[in-house]
């Protein structure tokens, strides 16, 4: 019998799997303490199962799909670039961001990314395949056993777009929240994307509860489909909408993404019509969170960082209105570990 990847399993599967290979279903709970709690990359530590059942397991099941391929520290602000190779030889990139007082993964739900923004480095590899709930969560079990920290925040804003991977990645966030496996707070992940109307939608109908961030990078669709092809993009009011909604009925604060690029969304006249957008569609006791981004150069792409100048003005102008606006900065440019450098 091939091995399977034990990770891939969610719970109920796990039992049913292990029933069938001679196993009391009652091992599930202990098997899921020591993969999930005490992360073991072998069977052999799981001291209070007898020998013979470890055995078994063993035969049965592999517990690391990964390889680290590379791995970079930046010497700026600690951040660490991991490079993570497949079974099936795909890189797969994710960060470590030190954060205060919270040890953040930032990891990947795709082979590559079929949106294909302009500016984003993992819109260049066209994708390859989606990421299993098992090779999701690994990353972060990769990077705890690298870096000795417990991982306590997890940020859906690697290589991908994770709600076209929604089955592995809610698997995986299941896993994630659940008390018996990583145990995170709902509010300690986020789920950034690119406005999939549709699965935004379902998020909020599957009461996944997470915080969702949206890359809306643009205020009007004139100015968005510049930087988002037009046919993986969904109308900005049908974004906002869905956003808020989800946020609302979560009790979650929304994130905003909006890249600043320079002579093109960073104008006065963007920054009214984005305060404009967030109006029609909120109101005051809406949670909402504006991230400003300066664009962070990626290869063969001629658009321009804007200048703190730029970054400022916009900036000030959101919060003359009442915009709760923050700015960004970007994370381990010296190793490209930053926002839409993640491409291989
Ligand atoms: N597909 C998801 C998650 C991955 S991208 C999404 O698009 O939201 C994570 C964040 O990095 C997004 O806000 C994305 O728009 C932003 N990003 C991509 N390329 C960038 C670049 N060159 N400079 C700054 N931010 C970028
Ligand atoms: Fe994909 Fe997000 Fe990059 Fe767009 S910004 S190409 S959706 S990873």
């Amino acid at each position: 019998m091939q091995k399977k990847y034990l990770l891939d399993y969610e719970y109920k599967d796990l039992e049913k799997f292990i029933s069938g290979i001679g196993l009391k279903p009652f091992r599930s709970r202990q098997i899921v303490k020591w993969v999930y709690q005490k992360r073991i990359e072998s069977f052999m530590r799981c001291s209070d199962l007898p020998i013979d059942v470890r055995e078994k397991l063993d035969s049965a099941f592999y517990l690391r799909a990964f390889k680290l391929h590379s791995r970079k520290k930046s010497i700026i602000d600690g951040t660490i670039r991991y490079n993570f190779l497949t079974r099936d030889n795909l890189h797969i990139p994710a960060v470590f961001l030190p954060q205060k007082g919270r040890n953040v993964a930032c990891i990947s739900s795709q082979a590559g990314c079929p949106v294909g923004c302009y500016f984003c480095q993992s819109g260049k590899t066209t994708l390859k395949r989606n990421l299993s709930k098992g090779e999701i969560l690994e990353q972060i079990f990769q990077i705890e056993k690298d870096t000795g920290l417990k991982i306590d925040g997890v940020l859906f804003m690697g290589m991908g777009e994770p709600l076209l991977n929604y089955k592995n990645v809610t698997s995986a966030i299941k896993s994630i929240l659940d008390h018996q496996q990583l145990g995170l707070g709902k509010k300690h992940v986020t789920i950034s994307s690119i406005g999939i109307v549709p699965q935004i939608n379902k998020l909020k109908e599957d009461q996944t509860g997470v915080r969702l961030a949206v890359s809306l990078h643009a205020p009007d669709d004139e100015t968005r489909k510049k930087i988002v092809p037009e046919k993986m993009s969904y109308a900005v009011n049908s974004i906002m909408k869905a956003a808020i909604s989800y946020s609302r009925t979560n009790k979650m604060r929304l994130t905003i993404e909006y890249m600043l690029i320079s002579g093109l969304n960073e104008t006065l006249l963007s920054a009214q019509k984005l305060v404009k957008l967030i109006r029609k569609h909120s109101n005051h006791k809406d949670n909402i969170q504006i991230n400003l981004i300066p664009y962070n150069p990626t290869v063969n792409c001629s658009y321009k960082s804007p200048g703190e100048d730029e970054v400022e003005k916009f900036r000030n102008y959101l919060v003359k209105n009442k915009c709760l606006a923050i700015v960004r900065r970007a994370k381990g440019l010296d190793i490209g570990s930053a926002c839409g450098q993640l491409g291989v």
